[in-house]
């Protein structure tokens, strides 16, 4: 049975088409410049050469046609007609507090979807437009959308709530939500299989550091606490996100620079992290080399990032009276040994003992720790298209 997995951005539109008889990717792709100037689409098959088409691409509906198309390709597609395609899975951002699990779209999903349009006004509307997109292209095919905040969505009430009046939670469902849910998902499901855990009430801690970054706590896959809250800005140093700033931090810059809130949220959200504290780079490789030169805010802007880290597992591992396990994973957590090392020079206090050979490794799925450490420590690389892949599977 194959699933396709869609990923619609602002401009943008990610797919895979996942054969889950053995959860490989038959093909996958991307469309970029939707609605704007110089639209393309790179199409790569297995065991086929790359296919890249140049055509206008006015909306997410003609971007899923050319899709299409490409998959049905005589010489680069992989089916021979869209009734392979068993069921199609979309990542959607936010389902405010009505939704947490996976669901089979119909008309009630959809109305929901462009009710939380403010929650995720970047995300949202274009995940709405992909799933026209595919309801247009393949009538008859379910979609089901797979929600970023549904591993956050349950964490308990203690981790959620804001210390602010209530009234706000009842009149906008203001509270911490979590992103990055289907990493999230994924990787603590596949660590409590790879250390072996307890599948039940095996402790995880499962660091996503990419360009975004998000750290979960979790006992047997349950989400015990995450760090982005109402929005992705919350909780660590990213690559131009602030992460957690007191929020009188605001008040003091529009004051001194004139500026109001919204451009004072875009400057913590574009401008800030690890890109605001160097002026070098969002990027871990160039900031890496900037600090090796003798950058020295690239060197803060790398220890302020690590540091924020740790506290958030001593915190996570308080809540959870515990941990069995800590996993890197996303762009930085699985490519960047320095970063995974220096992370973990802070948690000697949990026994924890990293072996440096086998740390001197890249995005491939493996044991960090000695056989020694009190806590397991892995890099686990994230694969956010095969868990969605996986809960369309279960929906259908
Ligand atoms: P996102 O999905 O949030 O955009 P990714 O998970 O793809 O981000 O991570 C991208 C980041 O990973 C890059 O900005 C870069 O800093 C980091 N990265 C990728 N490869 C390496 C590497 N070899 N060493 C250090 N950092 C790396």
């Amino acid at each position: 049975m194959k699933i396709l997995v869609i990923n619609c951005g602002s401009s943008s539109l990610k797919y895979q088409l996942i054969d889950m008889d053995n959860e490989s990717v038959v093909a996958k792709g991307l469309c970029e410049r939707i609605g704007i100037e110089g639209s393309k689409l790179t199409h790569k098959a297995d065991g086929k050469e790359d296919y890249v088409v140049e055509r206008e691409m006015p909306t997410h509906v003609t971007a899923i046609e050319m899709v299409m198309e490409a998959l049905q390709d005589a010489k680069y597609g992989v089916i021979k007609d869209t009734s392979e395609i068993a069921a199609v899975g979309h990542r959607v951002l936010h389902a405010g507090t009505v939704y947490s699990d996976s669901i089979i779209v119909n008309e009630d999903v959809k109305r929901v979807i462009k009710e939380c349009f403010d929650l995720g006004p970047l995300h949202n509307p274009a995940n709405l437009m992909g799933i026209e997109a595919c309801e247009k292209a393949m009538p008859g095919t379910p979609n089901v959308a797979v929600w970023d905040t549904g591993f956050g969505m349950k964490m308990p009430e203690k981790a959620y709530t804001y210390a602010i009046p209530h009234e706000y939670m009842e009149k906008y469902s203001l509270r911490r939500y979590g992103f990055h849910g289907t990493s999230h998902l994924y990787v603590s499901g596949e660590v409590l299989k790879f250390a072996g855990l307890d599948p039940e009430k095996g402790k995880v801690i499962v660091c996503h550091l990419g360009n975004g970054s998000s750290i979960s706590a979790s006992i047997g896959g349950k989400c015990v606490d995450t760090s982005m809250g109402l929005t992705p800005l919350e909780g660590l140093v990213m690559g131009t996100r602030s992460g957690d700033v007191d929020p009188a931090v605001v008040q003091f810059i529009c004051n001194k620079e004139g500026k109001d809130v919204n451009e004072v949220l875009n400057i913590l959200n574009k401008k800030s992290g690890v890109l605001g504290i160097s002026g070098v780079s969002s990027d871990f490789r160039d900031l890496g080399a900037a600090a090796e030169e003798g950058n020295e805010r690239a060197k803060v802007a790398l220890e302020v990032f690590v540091y924020r880290v740790a506290k958030y597992i001593g915190a996570y591992v308080a809540a959870m009276n515990g941990v069995d396990a800590i996993a890197f994973t996303a762009g930085v957590g699985e490519n960047d040994m320095k970063t995974r090392k220096d992370v973990c020079a802070y948690l000697g206090y949990l026994g924890v003992e990293i072996d440096d050979e086998a740390n001197n490794c890249r995005g491939k799925r493996q044991m960090i720790s000695t056989p020694n450490s009190k806590v397991k420590v892995m890099i686990l690389p994230t694969n956010e298209e095969l868990a969605i892949a996986r809960e369309t599977l279960r929906l259908v």
